[in-house]
């Protein structure tokens, strides 16, 4: 039968179904993307509002329909019930705002259905992923040699990292891992996950500076080899999710070094902010980590999913994930093939170094690192603004593109100061004027903006923050 014709028995639409569903999808797209200030950077609803709301969409329907009115319940109800990470007035968390040519991407690579678990699967994608993580290489200054792997986020690349050091180590029987009370959640989750015991998983308490003391590293390891512990990984911030705070990590690498222990540097978040001079200085040292956490689909400007893990020995990495399996036996085709399934847990993969290569291809690499020096630059403006106002208190200087703060108006009292800024961050973001998220920095509840989209607006910061101190004024007693 000719792809011409319409065959519901195949699954097929005819090529003019196709073209005018997928215009129709760009169509929605650009509708949202140029309208997206006109939305609020959060809608959401409960789960029981859902279930009545959206009740003629649940069943699954035994009769097909017409894709045009698929795509538009799909757009039009599903889709808008969710954050919007990429919202100039998102600051929450870490954001998330992808260039265009990342999203077509995506959609290409699902449309051409890339098998990027072996060479043999996708020889042009894993050639692609080889150049893409050679930049990242030279971003981030590791020495050359150096590799990695895409994965499908921060997460999932710690996930590796800890799985390597342990089999790098040879699965000693009693491994510990150490790591600052800054580290993101997910590397103390991966070494539970991993199998290390709890109590081995040592989450060494940090000053008032925040950062991860190395003589406490030192005295700790020390300690613990003596206790019978076998020390395998050091885990450093290359940007803490609360703060953007970096530890020393010249003095943690040459540390791990000299204990024989692997040194691996988390800088989902903050890793790309090497390619300006401010964030170089920041992250000094990082390049000579054993391993180090990306996160392009937060400061590289890519739509989920898309982190990557690189390590300085490649083969430490496939050895940990070493798989053999006679039906796989063709696709061997040589080390300089890469099957970059070999380099984690999974074997089907999508093709994600796609999006940043067409991303940075398209704009220049001086356009991205401009929009990355942006996100930091804004943090400065958003410090200034916030040590402008009296009832505002700074909790944590603009670092890597994050800044936290508090209300403080001189007229309440300390004890209540949690519950005021909580009320405050309730109104500002039920009131649809930004997205922003709270953390407790030394027991204090702190709000903290986090700028990575290069689209992110001074004017609005600072009707957010004068917003903040009319609210305090009108809580406060
Ligand atoms: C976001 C983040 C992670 C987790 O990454 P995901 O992509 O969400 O899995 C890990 N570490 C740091 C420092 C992060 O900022």
């Amino acid at each position: 039968m000719s792809v011409n014709a319409p065959d519901p028995a195949s699954l097929a639409l005819t090529p003019d179904e196709m073209r005018a569903l997928g215009y129709q999808a760009v169509d929605a797209l650009v509708e949202r993307w140029t309208g997206l200030e006109d939305a609020p950077p959060l809608s959401g609803a409960s789960r029981a509002e859902l279930d009545e709301r959206l009740a003629h969409l649940a069943p699954p329907p035994e009769e097909g329909r017409d894709p045009a009115r698929v795509l538009e319940e799909a757009v039009g109800q599903i889709l808008p019930l969710a954050a919007r990470v990429d919202h100039p007035r998102f600051w929450a968390y870490v954001p998330s705002a992808p260039t265009w040519p990342s999203v077509v991407a995506d959609f290409l690579v699902a449309g051409h259905n890339v098998f990027q678990g072996t060479w043999q699967g996708s020889a042009g994608p894993s050639w692609v992923e080889l150049q893409v993580v050679e930049w990242f290489r030279q971003w981030i200054r590791m020495p050359e040699g150096s590799g990695g792997v895409f994965t499908s986020g921060g997460s999932m690349a710690n996930f590796l990292a800890v799985v390597t050091a342990l089999h790098a180590a040879g699965r000693p029987a009693r491994p510990a891992v150490y790591m600052s009370d800054q580290a993101h959640s997910s590397l103390a989750r991966a070494a539970r996950a991993a199998g290390i015991a709890p109590e081995c998983i040592r989450i060494l308490p940090t000053g008032p500076d925040l950062l991860l003391d190395p003589q406490a590293v030192d005295a700790a390891l020390t300690a613990d080899r003596q206790a019978g512990l076998h020390p395998v990984l050091v885990c450093a911030n290359g940007g803490a999710t609360n703060t953007g705070r970096v530890d020393p990590l010249r003095s943690l690498v040459q540390l791990a070094r000299h204990h024989g222990v692997r040194c691996h540097v988390d800088a989902a978040f903050g890793g790309f902010a090497a390619l300006v001079p401010e964030g170089r200085q920041a992250l000094d040292g990082l390049g000579g980590a054993d391993s180090i956490t990306l996160d392009p689909h937060k400061w590289l400007f890519q739509p989920f999913e898309c982190g990557c893990l690189m390590v300085r020995d490649i083969p430490a990495l496939e050895a940990a994930f070493a798989a053999e399996a006679d039906y796989l036996q063709d696709t061997e085709l040589g080390r300089e093939q890469v099957n970059f399934g070999a380099r984690g847990l999974q074997l089907t993969r999508q093709a994600r170094a796609l999006k940043v290569w067409m991303s940075v291809r398209t704009f220049g690499t001086e356009a991205i690192r401009d929009a990355v020096g942006r996100g930091m630059e804004m943090a400065h403006r958003a410090e200034s603004m916030i040590r402008a106002r009296p009832d505002l208190q700074l909790l944590s200087p603009a670092t890597l593109g994050i800044v936290a703060w508090r209300c403080r108006p001189p007229q309440v009292p300390a004890g209540q100061l949690d519950a005021l800024n909580r009320a405050v961050q309730a109104a500002v973001v039920d009131g649809g004027h930004a997205m922003i998220s709270s953390t407790r920095l030394g027991g204090e509840y702190a709000l903290r903006f986090c700028f990575v989209n290069p689209r992110v607006r001074a004017t609005d910061v600072e009707a957010v923050l004068d917003r903040a101190v009319e609210l305090a004024r009108a809580e406060g007693p």
